[in-house]
């Protein structure tokens, strides 16, 4: 049987990394997301880091030639299955990836994670990430844990880009060059939606469902 391919689209809050890790632990597939690499760049200060800083500070998307240059390098070394979240993010991105997967993205699924706009920004005022490991949660889970990550012990903090002004930039960068994406995905017969508003174990239903 093919390895699955894997691409999670959806808005910022959508759900996207935490879908993204239980379909990655589940089904045994590697796990790529654009935002937590770029992030990792920049508190390491190396060059791509110091480049990338200013676009994701605004909430704008980082260039294309940037992004491709980290996910098509990852996907050209993973073995098996794979999941990506957060790449392609734009159409030249989506075109870029279908001309090096070739007949292997024919077997590429695209799943949009669907949900209203108030939802999704109480997520994002209400989220909550370690500083040191994949961990994340909400509000309430940090406070439980006495602001020290469940997992690690390290500090728990928000994502630096994680305010209402930051959410709605990334929402009109989504819906300018992200959806064209799901739309070139569904012409091709490779798009399938989601609802993504539930708890992650309910909306996971909905994912394998679909994937089914
Ligand atoms: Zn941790």
């Amino acid at each position: 049987m093919d390895a699955p391919a894997i691409v999670l689209l959806g808005p910022p809050a959508s759900g996207k990394g935490t879908q993204g890790r239980l379909l990655a632990r589940e089904e045994d597939l590697s796990y790529f997301s654009t935002g937590k690499q770029l992030r990792r760049e920049m508190k390491a200060a190396s060059p791509l880091g110091k480049e990338v800083e200013p676009y994701l500070a605004a909430g704008q998307y980082v260039p294309d030639e940037l992004v491709l240059a980290l996910a098509i390098g990852w996907i050209r070394k993973v073995k098996g299955g794979w999941v990506l979240d957060g790449f392609p993010r734009t159409l030249p991105q989506a075109e870029e990836l279908d001309r090096v997967l070739g007949v292997d993205g024919a077997r590429l699924r695209a799943l949009l994670l669907e949900g209203p706009v108030a939802e999704l920004e109480r997520r994002v005022t209400d989220r909550r990430e370690c500083t040191a490991c994949p961990w994340t949660g909400t509000r309430v889970q940090a406070e439980l844990s006495g602001g020290v990550c469940p997992t690690c012990g390290a500090t728990l903090g928000q994502r630096h880009d994680d305010d209402l002004e930051n959410f709605r930039q990334r929402l009109k960068a989504f819906e300018e060059l992200t959806l064209p994406v799901a739309s070139y995905y569904e012409q091709s017969g490779r798009l399938l939606r989601v609802w993504g508003v539930g708890s992650p174990e309910e909306v996971f239903q909905n994912v394998q469902s679909e994937l089914a």
